[in-house]
């Protein structure tokens, strides 16, 4: 398949779980391209064929494409782990920033921000250690002190799947966070919508969307 065929079956997938999807408030998805596997010249060729949002999981990465790039139109994810002493470097270039994971990283992007920054906040729902993120039982202590982040605008949660598991430890995980991300919505806390849930990767991502992801994170698909 060229690269044009495998974003339009990708599209196609994307379509049909849409329709089969549990969440009665179904909004259309956005589809994340994920170029961490590749150089900027098949990133562009991504963007060409009309993946408009492309996500990097690395600082490095992430500037290089955004350099690259920088004649096209792109909505630029940061999807990975960022490193608080990297914030300055990067925060005010991304439209998304998906991994917000302490209430001390959200100090350092509201004190380098030059405007609202748009965040999810990474959720360990299968509360693996190996995994990063707040874990569901530590969230209703955090989330008053993210609300005090005037330039962090909490739009979603964020999570990850660990490897390995069944369809149907999925389905439970992805149901979690649904709810999670409906309860914290509820709340309507300062500076935290939370309306938005990004989950779901090659691998799941139709999964992800019949239990309400509106962001899914695709990579391999696109590019092995
Ligand atoms: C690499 C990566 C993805 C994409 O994973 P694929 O399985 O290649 O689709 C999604 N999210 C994050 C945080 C990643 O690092």
């Amino acid at each position: 398949m060229t690269l044009i065929e495998k974003v339009q079956a990708v599209l196609n997938k994307v379509s049909l779980a849409e329709g089969q999807s549990t969440s009665k408030k179904n909004k259309p998805t956005t589809v994340v391209g994920v170029t961490k596997y590749v150089d900027a010249q098949k990133a562009r060729e991504l963007v060409l064929a009309g993946i408009t949002d492309i996500g990097e999981n690395r600082v490095e990465l992430f500037l290089d494409k955004y350099e690259q790039l920088a004649e096209l139109s792109v909505n630029w994810h940061l999807i990975g782990t960022l490193q608080r002493r990297k914030v300055k470097d990067v925060i005010n270039l991304v439209d998304y920033f998906h991994a917000l994971d302490s209430v001390k990283l959200a100090q350092e992007i509201d004190k380098r921000a030059d405007h609202t920054i748009k965040c999810f906040l990474q959720v360990n729902i299968s509360g693996e250690a190996s995994k990063h993120g707040v874990l569901p039982d530590a969230l209703a202590q955090v989330l008053p002190e993210f609300s005090r982040f005037t330039n962090i605008e909490i739009v979603g949660l964020m999570t990850m799947m660990p490897l390995g598991a069944t369809e149907a430890e999925l389905a439970d995980f992805f149901e979690q966070a649904k709810t999670l991300q409906e309860t914290i919505a509820s709340q309507k806390l300062p500076n935290i919508p939370c309306t938005e849930l990004s989950m779901g990767m090659s691998q799941d991502y139709q999964q992800a969307i019949k239990h309400g992801a509106t962001f899914v994170r695709i990579g391999s698909e696109f590019f092995k």
